[in-house]
């Protein structure tokens, strides 16, 4: 509300009261959507990573102008309609890791209380009636306008919007309830037959499940006009108090440098990305890792250095955890550990600043390596940096140890003195085996590297890729991985 930063102090103490509006479900949720429930995820995350109690709320609005649409051109009624975009709605968050709210209220099991929300602001003068549906009159509320920042000076009162989304240039009384329209749904009420607008659901649910006045309402930039600026209005002319202490909203996400939009038929789902890339665990630390107040641009190339990324953490955790290490600990690595523990937290309470968060875990990384490459490294260290390891991981969510064993593959040249390769095989899984042919081949490839001949190095490299055998050359050495080996997308 005031466009900056501020200190954040709950309504209860040692508690968090938050609502963050869900989805329209008129259709598969996007990429974009699921940006702004990822970041709404750490958020909440992290509040209790701090030790805070989160009581959150989440509607789905399943009535509105483009679910009745929906509706009407399937020829099918609007249960009907809205349940398989519902079912895929939780499918996709629970696939991408996002903590379920305490409760999903949806609007059309809500009409009762958002009836009474329409009494209240009719009684308290707020609201009239035109034509069998209720506007809100802005008029009749100076304080609109202060989230969107939107200038009322052109306000012509009594000029009402009846659709749910409209543009800040029109800045108009409200519909908080719709009157009976032929072939659409509506229900028996006190103010008469008709269907909410969109807007006034989450007034009353918020009001329901988290009290008139709470903590942290989130939602995208989108959001802001009109949405949020009706809940305002709504909510503080009908209570007489004030809505919510703290907003939050999530920026853009883009696709290739372009906004993402049906009618350029460039919007992705959850699936369709899985479809082209099965990680989505580094889907999810992809969507983390940029600002929530920044403009985000998804492209696979930028998944797979999440995943690389990804791979890295995994990689490293599972050394720690499943490493044997020589008995004792150091003053160092707890140091480290310290250091990076402050910085994680300190980056993510300001304002969620993720890049100072992942820094941190990466500057562990690094730091750590060099202690266990210098056996400086105890079995007690492992422990103090694995229990850094899951508590953060309750924060993003996506951190998945990977058993690794070191193999001696050989007899390699010692001419060439070519450190041993490591095979990682995961925890449980069947994994491609590596076969002599392939040693061989890794073989003839630090051999041609010797001799400077690139190019045949860099095609043993893509034939041992292309069955499952991944090649990275580190300062040690190369180091190879066995992996399973992609099907061809259909
Ligand atoms: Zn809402």
């Amino acid at each position: 509300m005031t466009g900056k930063k501020e200190a954040f102090v709950p309504i209860n103490p040692g508690e968090v009261r938050l609502y963050t509006c869900g989805p329209t479900v008129y259709d598969f949720a996007h990429v974009g959507n699921f940006r702004a429930y990822i970041f709404e995820d750490l958020l909440k995350r992290f509040l209790q990573f701090m030790g805070y109690k989160v009581v959150h709320i989440m509607n789905i609005t399943d009535i509105d102008d483009k679910t009745i649409r929906g509706a009407k051109a399937q020829g099918v009624d609007l249960d009907t309609y809205t349940q398989k975009y519902i079912d895929a709605f939780f499918k996709d968050i629970d696939t991408l890791n996002i903590l379920r709210a305490d409760t999903f209220p949806r609007a059309t099991e809500h009409i009762p209380e958002m009836v009474a929300i329409v009494k209240q602001l009719i009684q308290k003068g707020y609201a009239y009636k035109k034509d069998g549906s209720y506007y809100f009159s802005i008029a009749k509320f100076p304080a609109y306008g202060r989230l969107s920042k939107i200038s009322l000076e052109e306000l012509q009162p009594g000029q009402r919007v009846d659709a749910d989304e409209y543009e800040k240039e029109s800045v108009h009384d409200f519909a908080l309830w719709k009157a009976k329209k032929e072939g659409e749904p509506f229900w028996e009420t006190e103010i008469g037959p008709g269907r909410p607008g969109w807007h006034i659901e989450c007034t009353a649910m918020s009001s329901k499940y988290l009290g008139e006045t709470f903590d942290i309402h989130c939602g995208g930039v989108d959001n802001i006009f009109p949405h949020h600026e009706n809940e305002i209005a709504q909510s503080e002319a009908s209570s007489g108090k004030k809505f919510v202490n703290y907003w939050l909203h999530c920026h853009h996400l883009i696709r290739d440098g372009e906004k993402m939009s049906k009618s350029k038929g460039n919007t992705i789902t959850i699936p369709d990305i899985l479809r082209i890339k099965n990680n989505p665990a580094a889907l999810r630390l992809l969507l983390l890792s940029t600002h929530y107040r920044k403009t985000m641009n998804f492209t696979f190339e930028a998944l797979d250095q999440a995943e690389t990324a990804l791979n890295r953490i995994n990689e490293f955790a599972g050394e720690v955890r499943y490493r044997e290490f020589p008995e004792g600990e150091t003053e160092a690595v707890g140091k480290i550990v310290k250091d990076a523990e402050r910085k994680f937290r300190d980056g993510l309470s300001d304002d969620l600043n993720i890049s100072v968060a992942v820094t941190a875990i990466f500057n562990l990384i690094k730091k750590v390596n060099v202690a266990i490459a210098r056996e400086n490294f105890k079995s007690q260290d492992a422990e103090t940096v694995d229990l850094f390891i899951r508590s953060i991981k309750t924060v993003l969510g996506v951190i998945d140890p990977i058993k690794s064993e070191t193999v001696r593959v050989g007899p390699l040249s010692e001419k060439l003195s070519v450190p041993s390769p490591r095979v990682i095989v995961a925890d449980e899984t069947e994994m491609p085996k590596i076969t002599s042919q392939q040693k061989d081949k890794i073989e003839r490839r630090q051999k041609a590297r010797a001799e400077k001949d690139f190019g045949k190095a860099d095609q043993i490299r893509a034939e041992l890729a292309a069955e499952g055998i991944l090649l990275e050359d580190t300062k040690d050495g190369v180091r190879w991985k066995a992996v399973p080996v992609p099907k061809k997308p259909e």
